[in-house]
């Protein structure tokens, strides 16, 4: 079985994006080819706003490059909670959470359980 991988400039604009956000949440969703994470995909109030940004990551269209989401965690840990796991079963394979400060350090990967998985940057 193939591992995901995400492009190392894709990942940087997470980092950026979730700055320009900070103090609220950034979220988006992923899309892919072959396994690799090419690009966001953002919906109109997926950007900024708490809690909100989870309830808005449910509301996915239907479309089949989409394969999870990506939202970052302003309090720092990149640990998902019981609402995003529940969030993550019903949205995609594969799900990233950027901590606070936002380096290139500060993620993890999960799968729909909310199990941490290895994601390859390329
Ligand atoms: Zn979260």
């Amino acid at each position: 079985m193939s591992k995901w991988k995400i492009k190392m400039d894709l990942l940087r604009m997470i980092m950026e994006a979730s700055k320009s956000s900070y103090p609220d949440e950034f979220g988006a969703f992923l899309r892919a080819k072959n396994k690799i994470i090419y690009e966001l995909v953002m919906l109109p109030g997926t950007l900024s706003g708490g809690r909100s940004v989870i309830y808005n990551l449910l509301m996915k269209p239907i479309d089949f490059t989409i394969v999870g989401t990506v939202h970052s965690h302003p309090s720092g840990y990149p640990i998902p909670s019981d609402a995003d796991i529940q969030m993550f079963s019903r949205s995609g394979d594969i799900h990233i959470i950027v901590g606070y400060p936002y380096t290139m350090n500060s993620w993890k990967a999960y799968n729909r359980r909310g199990e941490e998985i290895r994601v390859t940057l390329i």
